[in-house]
């Protein structure tokens, strides 16, 4: 059976101070729901100060990005041993990382395999825009995007991994997936995929959370299907009450 997973992208939000209120106000309704894996994601900023609030609890924590180098001149970059000292996790190749800041699905791989080679959880982000969606191509950018973003992974690795199917037209949106429809997408693309990639027990394994405009009033709607294993909740894991919500939605 695979455990599910909730995590917070708190995006460009929250300095360290307001991060660790939010997380002061949290934290007594995350722990009481161990059934379920939680994750907070805060800017790299606040990732020591969180760090430290959530040593001893089973909460995890993660990074937004990171460089695939281990170090030198990256101006501005952050390496995976960084990330390392704090996190467990880290969410890779954002639709926000592909569109703004001219991410690929090969440099996703690269990164991909760093988080792997130092033991960090990678969460992958793919999606289909509102355009692909509408012209028909889901399946076709889903598993374009799978197949070169898990490029040379092994099955070992693959199933150390997460993925977050997040259509990029339901980001922030307001106008989130049906959960039937995001559902068919992991059930007749993404574990697919996997399958052909890493074979049947690996594509059974991996998580697969959903991602675009997840809250305390649809999260159930996700959280009852079949192949989705959790959220990537973007606003919503900014409020502490309906974060929680969330989190218990998922027991
Ligand atoms: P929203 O929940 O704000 O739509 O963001 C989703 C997301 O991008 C999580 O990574």
């Amino acid at each position: 059976m695979r455990k599910p997973l909730v995590a917070g992208n708190w995006k460009m939000n929250k300095t360290v101070e307001q991060a660790r209120a939010l997380v002061s106000e949290m934290l007594p309704g995350l722990q009481a729901v161990s059934e379920v894996e939680r994750v907070l994601c805060p800017p790299f900023t606040s990732l020591m100060a969180i760090a430290a609030m959530l040593s001893g609890t089973e909460i995890g924590l993660g990074a937004q990005n990171m460089h695939w180098e281990a170090a030198g001149a990256f101006t501005g970059e952050i390496s995976p041993a960084m990330v390392k000292e704090f996190c467990q996790y880290v969410i890779l190749g954002h639709s926000e990382r592909r569109t703004h800041f001219g991410e690929t699905d090969e440099t996703v791989n690269r990164k991909v395999r760093a988080a792997l080679a130092n033991a960090l959880t990678p969460i992958v982000c793919i999606g289909e825009t509102l355009a692909e969606n509408e012209a028909g191509r889901t399946a076709e950018v889903v598993s374009r995007q799978i197949e070169q973003g898990l490029k040379d992974l092994t099955p070992e690795q693959a199933s150390a991994l997460v993925i977050a199917y997040e259509p990029v037209w339901a980001i922030g949106t307001g106008r989130a997936a049906s959960g039937q429809d995001a559902n068919r997408v992991v059930a007749e693309v993404i574990r697919p995929t996997l399958s052909r990639m890493f074979g049947p027990a690996v594509a059974e394994a991996v998580r697969v959370l959903y991602g675009g405009s997840v809250t305390a009033a649809n999260a159930a709607e996700f959280f009852s299907q079949p192949h989705i294993d959790g959220a990537l909740v973007g606003g919503a894991s900014l409020k502490a009450a309906e974060f929680v919500k969330i989190v218990e939605a998922a027991a």
